[in-house]
């Protein structure tokens, strides 16, 4: 009769979702380590991979495999045809109005970066603003840390109350006239703060500013609708969302895209050179120069499929009840501190234990079999604003189980009692 056997009592309300079912078609989740079942909470870092999306990949290269566009044979229109249909499968997952809207980058770093070295040299100039939150990645960070000092631009930061929150009052403090480009996260990695995105591009708009909003921590947790947020730019990778590592998208609104330069040259993005002038394609080419990563753009297309057809309501449902639950059990033990308590919050409940370093603790938990991040997550402000230089972070997807928390909390309760 305890705050579990209400919690199992709730998920049956949602039959929806059978967590034991889809932990079937993750093959890793069956690992063994140091003689434990394998607990995969280092979801933040990145995802395990359904079967679909490891046999698409195989698929691939049993029967597609060619480089795109170029060759007039079958297995270039079989690569190109499974490349574009990934191209439109990111499209309709972000709800974006144009499929040429999508580029393929390598991720989210370099999608960040593409947008700093083509939209930001082309109009951020001397005493201009770039105005990021204090939650940021450090890949939302640095590219406009280096575009200001190249450009006399200065970065400013939307600070952040005691539980992880951005202050809206001051942000609209620091929005001005030389406020070129407002760069958020949707959901912060090393918290988990779901940040109101939609009302900061707005209030970004208002003030004349183009708005990029960093998604890598949320496609995987939440619908993303680009055209309710309203920004001008939409960055993710796949690795976060169950599909392959080197492969995530760029979506921008098509007159801001069409407006901005190449940043990368060379073949695929060219529709005629001489050593005059070259005439670059149109969107989407524009920013794919040279062979993209073909066949894990096609492996995120069924990474997409995979979370579609689960359905990212019933995610989003399951997941908080795990997160609720997760940090409930974590508040019980007194000496653990949870470094970011924002109600709003999706899949990270990072903690710092008394007594212990945060490697201490993620040593004792992989001993268990349990997988958890610890460090600074690449996001040292925002730990530094919590007086901590690393935490302990678990992270959830919708393949966890309360099981595995009650695993997880049961060695950090182990260690809490034999501190003492
Ligand atoms: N932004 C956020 C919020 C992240 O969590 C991450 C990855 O941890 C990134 C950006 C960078 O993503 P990637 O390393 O896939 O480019």
């Amino acid at each position: 009769g305890d705050a579990r056997d209400q919690h199992l009592g709730k998920q049956e309300r949602h039959p929806a979702f059978d967590v034991h079912a889809v932990r079937r078609d993750f093959p890793i989740l069956s690992e063994r380590v140091n003689g434990h079942p394998l607990a995969w909470l280092d979801n933040a870092a990145t995802t395990q991979k359904p079967r679909s999306v490891i046999e698409r990949l195989s698929y691939f290269y049993e029967h597609e495999n060619s480089n795109i566009h170029r060759a007039a044979h079958e297995l270039a229109a079989r690569a190109t045809d499974a490349y574009e249909a990934a191209r439109e499968k990111v499209r309709g997952f972000l709800n974006a109005p144009d499929v040429n809207e999508v580029i393929f980058v390598r991720g989210t770093t370099e999608a960040i970066n593409l947008v700093a070295k083509s939209w930001g040299w082309q109009h951020i100039g001397e005493g201009d603003e770039i105005i990021v939150s204090h939650l940021e990645h450090h890949a939302n960070i640095v590219p406009w840390q280096q575009l200001a000092s190249a450009k006399g631009a200065r970065l400013r930061v939307i600070p952040v109350d005691d539980n992880g929150q951005v202050l809206l009052d001051e942000y609209q403090k620091l929005l001005n006239d030389r406020t070129k480009l407002v760069s958020v996260t949707q959901v912060s990695n090393a918290l988990g703060t779901v940040v109101p995105v939609k009302q900061i591009v707005e209030l970004a708009h208002r003030a004349g500013a183009k708005a990029l909003v960093d998604g890598a921590q949320s496609v995987s947790h939440m619908r993303v609708d680009v055209q309710d947020i309203g920004a001008d730019f939409f960055v993710f990778s796949g690795h976060k969302i169950f599909g392959p590592t080197g492969i995530g998208a760029l979506w921008g609104k098509r007159e801001v895209l069409e407006s901005m330069p190449p940043w990368q040259g060379g073949g695929n993005m060219i529709a005629d050179v001489t050593f005059e002038k070259t005439v670059f394609q149109p969107l989407p080419n524009t920013f794919e120069a040279g062979t993209g990563n073909i066949a894990d753009a096609v492996g995120l297309g069924a990474a997409i499929d995979y979370v579609q057809r689960l359905g990212m309501e019933n995610i989003g449902r399951y997941e908080h009840e795990l997160l609720v639950y997760g940090q409930d059990r974590l508040r019980e033990i007194p000496d653990v501190r949870l470094i970011g308590t924002a109600p709003d919050k999706a899949s990270v409940m990072s903690f710092v234990l008394a007594g212990y370093t945060t490697e201490e603790v993620g040593r004792a938990l992989n001993k268990e079999g349990i997988a958890v991040r610890t460090g600074h997550h690449c996001a040292q402000p925002i730990l530094r604003r919590f007086g901590v230089e690393t935490t302990v972070r678990p992270s959830l997807a919708f393949y966890n189980t309360t099981e595995e928390i009650d695993r997880l909390v049961s060695v950090v309760r182990r260690l809490a009692s034999s501190s003492r």
